[in-house]
């Protein structure tokens, strides 16, 4: 699994994942023409549109015909995707976080997903660029499509706290898919142990509040939930985690359809787990490069790495808290699942996804 960010860096902030989302005015000319025609283009003759319905929400799914002679996507492999994207997220919020979302599928003519980008806008509007020769293996280990659906959870914030938004869907995504039976937990660490270093403040960084870069937007945004679960973990002998000052926020009204101010988020969030972690975490981050001590906090949990790959220790002594990280503190039949069990745990699942209709466009 290559993350994209870590391949285009500065091109991710301006081209991919994250620009879209909420341009400023001072972006060039061309973005904003683009922002102005991605999300509005109209359906064509040959679009698809397919409905999956998931829990009591509704996902409306058009497959955009290609500009180019090739091969077109593969409707049955596309919902497939959006089907094990959309479940992981409710299973981690124990819903799909709006009643209503439009996902827009543009293809292109190759392999893998690309240029991810999500709105508070129609109830919640995701565009994503899937190539036309991906193959479902590919599809299933795509991160993309989940961490623009967790986008959705979370209320929109100002600019200088886009961290946290970036933050919640870079550390959530893989624990998400974990839960649903779509990523193993040793294939998570294994990435965290490569990639959250890249979160720790470089020499002249200030704040999360302060520094926008990259490295610091998404993987500081990460690191800091990171600690802050870990911390509530802790300091609720382990019965509740991030997940639950999420739902919180969440279940208080605040999805992407609303604007929120941070500290109204955190605070709701402190208050559904009945501590202050997110609060106090972020009053020691938000001016001040903090460094994180990853080594250590590797060891604590048990997680070893050897080179590339990690091995999960039980006997470390803070093994239970990242085994609740994996799987949450009521556990669930995913722990140990690998890819090929995921027809079984998806049926164990709740809420389960339901292709609710499909119909070609004629207009
Ligand atoms: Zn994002």
């Amino acid at each position: 699994m290559v993350r994209m960010e870590s391949i285009l860096g500065f091109l991710k902030l301006g081209f991919g994942e994250l620009g879209f989302r909420k341009l400023g005015l001072s972006k060039c000319a061309l973005l904003v023409i683009l922002v102005l025609l991605l999300p509005f283009r109209a359906a064509q003759a040959a679009d698809v549109t397919s409905t999956l319905m998931i829990g009591g929400s509704r996902i409306d799914v058009t497959i955009q015909s290609s500009d180019t002679p090739n091969a077109p996507l593969s409707q049955t492999d596309v919902m497939k995707w959006v089907q094990m994207a959309a479940e992981s997220v409710a299973t981690y919020y124990t819903r799909f976080p709006v009643p209503h979302l439009t996902l827009r599928i543009v293809s292109f003519d190759g392999t893998g997903v690309r240029h991810g980008m999500t709105w508070g806008r129609e109830g919640g509007l995701i565009v994503i660029h899937a190539g036309n020769k991906t193959s479902m293996t590919e599809f299933a280990e795509d991160w993309m499509l989940t961490h623009e659906m967790i986008h959705l959870a979370f209320p929109s914030m100002a600019d200088k706290h886009h961290w946290i938004e970036e933050g919640i869907s870079v550390y959530v995504e893989p624990i998400a898919r974990i839960r649903a039976g779509h990523l193993t937990a040793r294939q998570m660490w294994s990435d965290l142990v490569r990639d959250m270093p890249k979160g720790e403040p470089q020499s002249g960084d200030q704040g999360l509040d302060h520094t926008h870069t990259w490295g610091r937007t998404y993987w500081g945004g990460a690191l800091f939930c990171f600690v802050a679960d870990v911390r509530i973990r802790k300091q609720t002998d382990n019965k509740k985690g991030l997940e639950d000052a999420l739902r919180g926020i969440l279940n208080a009204g605040g999805d992407i359809n609303v604007d929120w101010d941070l500290e109204k988020a955190l605070k709701t969030g402190d208050q559904a787990v009945g501590q202050d972690v997110l609060e106090k975490l972020y009053a020691e981050w938000k001016d001040t490069p903090v460094q994180v001590d990853l080594p250590e906090m590797w060891k604590r949990l048990g997680v070893e790495a050897n080179g590339g790959a990690v091995a999960l220790k039980d006997d470390a002594p803070m093994s239970a808290v990242r085994r609740t990280i994996e799987m949450g503190a009521s556990g669930s039949k995913a722990a140990e699942v690998g890819a090929a069990a995921e027809t079984d745990v998806a049926a164990a699942m709740s809420p389960k996804a339901v292709f609710a209709g499909r119909t070609a466009r004629s207009n």
